[in-house]
Formats: C-alpha cells, sequence, structure tokens
C-alpha cells in the first residue's frame, strides 16, 4: 500500500458520523462487500455511495458486525437494490431478526429505527470468512453490544472494530443499561483486541488510526471510571441516546422530545435503577442542560436542536 494511506486501495471506508457507523467495501475482480450499513434515515446516501463506487458490478455480501440501529438500518435499501446480497450476521440475534423483533433487537428500547431485513447466514466467532481480496477472521467482541462481532485480517493486521474500540473510546456498553454486568466484557474484549495487535483499526465510527496503544489506554481509563462510577455511565448512556435522536431529527419541539423520551424506556430503565431518588423531569432537564453545556445541543423558543 501506499506509505500515505492508511489502508490498501482494495479497502474503502466511508467515514459517516455518528448517527450512521461507517461502511467498509472490500473489493476484489470477482466479488465487493460491504461492512455495516448505517441508520436507516441515510439509507439513499448509503446505496449512493456503495452504487457509485461500484460502478455497474453489484453487491455481493453484506456483513453486519452487530445489530444496532446504526449499523444495518441501510441494509433492506441494499437488499431491495441487489436482489442476489448474501447478508451475514451474527449468531446471536438471527432468531430475533427472522422474527423481526423490534423490542429484542433494541429499537424499541431505545426509541430509533431500522427497517426490517432479511438475513442469509451468520458469521460464527472462530470462523474466518473471504472478503474482497483478503481473510478475515470472525472474533466474539461483546460488551457494547453483547452478540458483536469485529473482523480481523492478520496479513496487514487490519481490525474492523466496529463500536469495540475507537480512537478515542468504544460506545455505550447496552447490557449495563439493562442492568446486566457487561464491563468486564468490555474489558476482555479490549484484551483480545491487543492480544491481535493491529497496526490500523478501522473503527465504527470515526477515523481510521494506526496508534492501537494509545486508544486502547484511553478506552481503558475510560472503562476505569465507568467501573468506579456506574451512574457516570448510565448519564453517559442516556446522553448519547438523545443526541443520537437528535442527530436524526435535527431539530424538535421539546414537548416532542419529552413525550419521545416518556415512551422510550431506557430512560426509565436507567432513571429507576439509579436515579430514582430524583425526580425523572428533573433529571431529563439536567441531562439536557449538559448536552447544550457541552455545545452538543441548543434550545430555543421551546424547541432543542442539534448542534
Ligand atoms: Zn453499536
Amino acid at each position: 500500500m501506499p506509505a500515505h494511506a492508511l489502508v490498501p486501495d482494495d479497502v474503502r471506508v466511508f467515514e459517516r458520523g455518528w448517527l450512521s457507523s461507517n461502511n467498509i467495501l472490500l473489493c476484489s475482480d470477482t466479488g465487493a462487500a460491504l461492512v455495516d450499513s448505517g441508520y436507516v434515515s441515510h439509507a439513499p446516501q448509503t446505496l449512493a455511495l456503495i452504487a457509485s463506487a461500484l460502478g455497474t458490478r453489484s453487491l455481493d455480501v453484506l456483513v453486519n458486525t452487530h445489530l444496532h440501529s446504526d449499523h444495518c438500518g441501510g441494509n433492506a435499501g441494499l437488499q431491495g437494490h441487489y436482489p442476489a446480497l448474501r447478508t451475514l450476521i451474527p449468531p446471536g440475534h438471527a432468531e430475533q431478526v427472522r422474527q423481526w423483533d423490534a423490542e429484542a433487537l433494541s429499537y424499541g428500547p431505545t426509541g430509533q429505527s431500522c427497517s426490517p431485513f432479511r438475513f442469509d447466514g451468520v458469521l460464527a466467532p472462530g470462523s474466518s470468512l473471504r472478503l474482497g481480496l483478503r481473510d478475515w477472521q470472525v472474533h466474539a467482541a461483546p460488551g457494547h453490544d453483547p452478540h458483536s462481532v469485529i473482523l480481523f485480517e492478520p496479513e496487514h493486521r487490519m481490525l474492523i472494530s466496529a463500536d469495540a474500540l475507537w480512537e478515542n473510546g468504544f460506545g455505550v456498553v447496552f447490557p449495563e443499561i439493562e442492568g446486566e454486568d457487561a464491563f468486564d466484557e468490555v474489558a476482555a474484549t479490549l484484551d483480545l483486541i491487543e492480544s491481535l495487535q493491529p497496526r490500523t483499526v478501522i473503527p465504527g465510527h470515526g477515523s481510521v488510526f494506526h496508534q492501537v496503544d494509545t486508544a486502547l489506554d484511553v478506552a481503558r481509563q475510560r472503562l476505569r471510571q465507568f467501573i468506579a462510577d456506574p451512574r457516570r455511565h448510565a448519564r453517559h448512556a442516556a446522553k448519547v441516546l438523545m443526541k443520537f435522536k437528535l442527530l436524526e431529527l435535527q431539530q424538535v419541539a421539546l414537548d416532542d422530545f419529552q413525550r419521545w423520551i416518556g415512551q422510550t424506556s431506557y430512560f426509565s430503565i436507567l432513571h429507576r435503577a439509579h436515579f430514582k431518588t430524583q425526580d425523572f423531569r428533573l433529571w431529563i432537564e439536567e441531562l439536557l442542560q449538559e448536552l447544550v453545556r457541552v455545545g452538543a445541543a441548543r434550545i430555543d423558543n421551546q424547541t432543542l436542536f442539534n448542534q
């Protein structure tokens, strides 16, 4: 690969942002595979990006690292456009996808959306699969999501880390929202990543990076803070859910936002588990003010704006 490039030419990373996960297109002369498909409201944009990269060729394989709404929201659109597309998902939620159980798949309790999609096979941890020009190992990576996998290409030591490791942290630990201990799993997954000794990490969000040791240090430091004070993680999780919705809506009347919060069960679960001595509305108000204080949101004329 050229010295200036972070990844080889056959690996194309579409860095999307926080509402949509990054999309990774892996191409060879005989086929094309995509890892993760973004959020449903960006589905037309995802399709346009992939179609313009592939031209007249078709997309053959779609892989999801995990089934959070920001990683598989483009699946349905891609399946519609490429009828022969084979979709592979982690095994943990296969039954829930088959039956389309939006509660178990987290779309209900997070108040997020995802269009139903089909799948054709699962990504068994311990196996490997050819995507584009390369063989990728499938590793279980519980923590952020109990069923997530990460993909490792040993020759160039490239890691597709999903939300298990970003340059500056990792994704909210979803099982902890539901009262299940998962900080140990986050730590074990960080240890696994260290043991793979990746040279390049392609994260689920944010830029591709090489400074893996630094990123692991940052992630472990953050994890220690959450373990020492689980309420800190609970507040963080609630704010992430709010910010995600705001990224989707861009602007919303405060009353409507409060209504959405009232219907989104993760907020009441977090409140009950960690903050039940405080009035629910006041707790929500405080979190919104924190988002405003750090410049992530703006309130004007009873309307909440994304910033
Ligand atoms: Zn995720």
